[in-house]
């Protein structure tokens, strides 16, 4: 991370199981942060109640509740449970003040409809590893929601989210890697780090005209205008 010039990182938590072991990265170097809760494809571990998420938010590294969300891609069959999750993390959220890190795929419609239903507006958060439409981003940062784009805006074929990437302001925007998951190209395929957003930062530069100094800064910035619990932790 050093040598791409990548200075802090937040290591999402994606079940309960590990949440301990991302918790101890966090508080093992100071500048990784953490977040609590139960990605919507997780289905073999705990299920998390709202007191459970908010105690675990309870900790000076941890910045955000998530991942959360929908995903209708990967599970079949009734996905009520889906929601119920979603809800539940965000009315922990609210109650810890916490933003929210949300996933969505295949169900933006059904995402909109319950963050806007749960006000999760009141907290904001990021729609991370953004793949939808500009009109769903629009929505999102109505919510007061972040979009955040990931390694897929490398990729040569991505080109109506690359538009996505044009339009979306600066302000409210937010890179990432989803380690280990999608590579930015010149490493596609391979297993990806943090490191690698910085080839994130450069292809966002090269579709808004500007530096990758300026999509650098302004990122960060927004990173600790979202999680304001990073903020104490920013020299
Ligand atoms: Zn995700």
């Amino acid at each position: 991370m050093a040598a791409n010039g990548v200075t802090h990182a937040l290591c999402v938590s994606v079940n309960l199981e590990t949440f301990p072991a991302v918790l101890a990265i966090a508080e093992g170097f100071p500048n990784i942060f953490a977040s609590a809760g139960v990605h919507p494809d997780d289905q073999s571990g705990e299920e998390p109640d709202i007191d459970r998420l908010v105690g675990l938010a309870d900790h000076r590294k941890v910045v955000a509740i998530g991942e959360t969300g929908l995903d209708y891609y990967r599970v079949e069959g009734d996905t009520e449970w889906q929601r119920e999750r979603f809800r539940t993390h965000i009315r922990a959220a609210r109650r810890t003040g916490k933003p929210l890190i949300i996933h969505t795929r295949e169900a933006a419609a059904d995402t909109l409809r319950i963050m806007r239903e749960e006000f999760a507006a009141e907290v904001g958060g990021v729609m991370h590893c953004f793949t939808e439409t500009a009109e769903v981003a629009r929505q999102a940062m109505k919510m007061n929601f972040m979009i955040s784009f990931s390694g897929i805006v490398t990729f040569k074929n991505a080109t109506a989210l690359k538009d996505v990437a044009r339009e979306v302001p600066l302000e409210s925007m937010l890179i990432e890697t989803d380690s280990p998951y999608l590579a930015p190209i010149p490493f596609r395929g391979k297993t990806n780090q943090p490191a690698y957003v910085r080839f994130v930062a450069e292809e966002i530069a090269r579709l808004k005209g500007i530096s990758t100094q300026a999509v650098a800064e302004a990122t960060s910035a927004n990173f600790f205008r979202l999680f304001k619990g990073a903020a104490g932790f920013k020299g």
